[in-house]
């Protein structure tokens, strides 16, 4: 069981309450077992005690982003995003997963009538031949506007395919890959800007997350192997989805049990970097213009999980823009992948707090580095009827780029 040995993890929770204080979840539901250190006691027990979990147990498990607010903060670095995926692998062991795929499926294929507009994902999906193990349908938010799936993939089209000659990678992720092409076709824009040619394999698949945060680890390792020899011969892979660069620097070290495979997977996550890592502030125009006010919104996984928060502020300011800071511009959009499927009203009540925090600006635009969070945002937006646009960082960069010189 690969997060098995956290024993000492949770041992180092001295329960002072900290990650309380800045937990989304605990935030709405105010219940113990809802909060970081709550979620670590059940864990111990259901380690340590072998006692059966009861349905609240396993609620209060589902109940996490994995937005790792509450690493961030303690004190002692407890690491509870790993104890909340080991219990979860626990549970997936016994039937816990079972049910939770069980219920994804109902949802996904409509039958409840929960969810029309997942369904409707999944006839796009069945129509355009999508795997049905793909990520796409995890990253989406389940119960609002769900943007169209487009007929081919970006990674399957001739056109963008280079040879593995090409040192740098670029991973695309499934969101980008199935719907946001324009996100694709920035963030080539920028590698060539900065002097790159990417290398985009044809066959790319989800990244593994979705079934990591289910607690699936057979089929996240799966997903990781084939991630991982798509790019063998890169020196570096660039991503432009925080969630999933952060999977491939921060998890796929977790998921296999020998040695060697630690091993390959922690070399592989030395090549992952987001795309802003890999532009630079003179690639943009500074000639003093103001492009207009953005709002920036962290996403999870690239802040914490990736340490990425001022690069993409530097990029924006030297393209131009001005940025006006929402009061907690690194607090979940409340997406979570699965978790907007199985916990509908929380993860909207949390994508609320987001978008109250981005009205308290003046900023008609909001950027991001996550196109998760941008769906998720965008389709809250919309459903308020609010005028103010999300999009992803590339897409400003990319505009704001100097002009070559006429040879
Ligand atoms: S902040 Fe850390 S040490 Fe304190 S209760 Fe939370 S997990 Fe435990
Ligand atoms: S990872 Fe996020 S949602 Fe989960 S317990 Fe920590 S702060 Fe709460």
């Amino acid at each position: 069981m690969m997060f098995l040995n956290q024993e000492d993890r949770y041992a180092l929770c001295v329960k002072c309450g900290t990650c309380r204080t800045v937990c989304p979840v605990f935030h709405e539901l105010n219940e113990e077992g809802a909060s970081p250190r709550g979620k670590i006691t059940l864990v111990q027990a259901l380690f340590e005690s072998g006692f059966e979990p009861s349905k609240r147990t396993k609620k209060f498990i589902s109940e996490c982003l994995l937005c790792t607010a509450c690493v961030e903060v303690c004190p002692n670095h407890v690491q509870t995003d790993l104890l909340v995926l080991s219990a979860r692998e626990k549970l997936a062991d016994t039937a816990g997963n079972k049910l939770i795929e069980a219920a994804l499926t109902k949802v996904v294929f409509g039958k409840t009538g929960i969810s029309f507009k997942l369904g409707s994902i999944v006839e796009q999906a069945i129509g355009e031949k999508i795997d049905l193990e793909s990520g796409i349908f995890y990253r989406l938010p389940a119960n609002r506007i769900i943007p169209e799936i487009k007929s081919k993939k970006f990674s399957a089209s001739k056109k963008n395919i280079h040879t593995h000659e090409t040192k740098t990678g670029f991973f695309l992720g499934c969101l980008i890959d199935f719907i946001y092409h324009d996100i694709a076709e920035d963030t080539v824009t920028l590698l060539e800007a900065s002097g790159r040619t990417p290398y985009i394999p044809a066959h790319q698949a989800c990244c593994g997350l979705p079934a990591l945060s289910m607690g699936d680890i057979k089929k996240a390792a799966k997903q990781a192997k084939a991630v991982m020899a798509l790019f063998d011969t890169s020196d570096s892979v660039v991503t432009a989805c925080g969630s999933c660069g952060s999977m491939m620097k921060n998890y796929y070290k977790y998921l296999f049990d020998t040695p060697e495979e630690k091993k390959r997977a922690e070399r592989f996550a030395e090549k992952i970097k987001d795309i802003t890592e890999v532009a630079e502030p003179g690639m943009f125009d500074n000639t003093g213009h103001t492009s207009g006010t953005v709002t920036y919104h962290d996403p999870c996984h690239l802040k914490r999980g990736m340490g990425i928060s001022e690069k993409p502020r530097i990029l924006l300011a030297k393209a131009g823009h001005k940025i006006e800071e929402m009061h907690n511009p690194g607090r979940c959009c409340g997406l979570g992948g699965a978790f907007n499927i199985k916990h509908r009203k929380l993860s909207s009540a949390i994508t609320k707090e987001k978008t109250d925090d981005i009205r308290s600006t003046t900023a008609a635009t909001v950027a991001t580095g996550c196109p998760g969070c941008m769906a998720n945002i965008s389709a809250m937006l919309v459903e308020q009827n609010l005028n103010i646009k999300v999009v992803h960082t590339v897409h400003l960069l990319a505009s704001s780029l100097k002009k070559k010189p006429q040879s």
